[in-house]
């Protein structure tokens, strides 16, 4: 459980990545699909850092003057933990919940009536798509928002434990804000009936907890169960509320992967938390049409994607996707 070993330190092995062209994985821990594998030692990392935020920038002529600062780097810190000092004053570590790299089945994206099957075979001929389940943690002048909190320890999560690895407890987070509230991103909330996070004030898109309260099903229940145990300490808001989040932190609708899904900007930087957008992104990026069986409204959800990925392009941003493969951040350039 505990990994302060890993506290601060820089793995001496990455598996380096090497996407599609225009496709930048900032970091990669994805030993399950490497195509190329490189033994660095914190020099080469450097110099593989540097290569990645230029030439990503070298890509962009818009002459925005955010866009002209070189793009954030992750290093990698241990096993399922990265870092990226985002500006001067926010960093994020990126935090895998799933113990091990993963992969899903690829009929999982066949769509309704297995409309999609072909296609889907046709893309990822393998049968199955790499996948993994991510929390994002920011701190900003100096307070920590945690951004979902993956499946729970008693699910076989290891948030906490990736959280103890760059010197967090829950106590110690100010800010818990949901992108939705599907078990993979709120089981961590709960250990029994008790909250996990003692002091953490909690933000849930006032859309979304309405939609679940309604349900009868399991996760209905479970959403119910967990905005019971956080209390007075819940703040359901609207999402025309520019104010309603703290650190300046933005709500933008995502909706489709569930009714209230919502994505996250940190105003004055250029990270992006796009939640649920992506369940197979090797997949999906090679058509984003392409919805998983998670997606309840599957055409709103490729709606919410093509325009959110596209926005994060234009303007050059970090995406921090919870099911994004690898450390769960990418950038990707035109
Ligand atoms: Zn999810």
């Amino acid at each position: 459980m505990v990994h302060h070993q890993c506290h601060l330190t820089i793995e001496k092995q990455i598996d380096l990545f090497c996407p599609a062209p225009g496709l930048h994985y900032l970091c990669i821990d994805r030993t399950n699909h490497t195509i190329r594998n490189m033994k660095l030692n914190t020099l080469s990392i450097a110099t593989l850092a540097i290569t990645l935020a230029f030439g990503s920038t070298a890509c962009n002529n818009s002459g925005n003057e955010q866009q002209e600062k070189p793009l954030p780097v992750a290093t990698a810190i241990c096993e399922g933990v990265s870092q990226l000092e985002i500006d001067s004053v926010t960093t994020l570590f990126t935090l895998r919940d799933n113990a091990k790299p993963t992969t899903q089945p690829n009929r999982l994206f066949y769509g309704k009536d297995n409309k999609d099957s072909a296609k889907v075979e046709q893309l990822s001929p393998g049968g199955t798509v790499p996948s993994s389940i991510h929390a994002f943690l920011v701190k900003k002048d100096n307070k920590l928002a945690l951004f979902d909190t993956g499946v729970g320890s008693e699910k076989g999560g290891t948030l906490l434990a990736r959280l103890d690895s760059v010197g967090y407890a829950p106590e110690n987070i100010d800010y818990l804000i949901l992108t939705h509230m599907h078990g993979d991103h709120i089981g961590g909330m709960l250990r029994g009936d008790s909250a996990v996070f003692t002091r953490a004030e909690i933000y849930i898109p006032q859309i979304e907890y309405q939609y679940w309260a309604t349900q009868s099903s399991a996760n209905g229940q479970l959403a119910t169960k967990t905005v019971e145990a956080y209390g007075e300490r819940v703040h359901l808001f609207s999402l025309t509320d520019t104010t309603a989040l703290p650190l300046g932190i933005r709500a933008m609708a995502a909706v489709g992967h569930t009714p209230g899904h919502t994505t996250y900007r940190v105003s004055g930087t250029r990270l992006l938390i796009a939640g649920d957008l992506m369940h197979g992104y090797d997949l999906q990026k090679q058509d984003m049409n392409i919805s998983p069986s998670y997606d309840i409204n599957p055409e709103q959800a490729a709606e919410s994607r093509k325009f959110y990925f596209q926005f994060a392009r234009n303007k050059h941003m970090v995406i921090a996707g919870m099911h994004l493969p690898g450390n769960g951040v990418l950038i990707e350039t035109e």
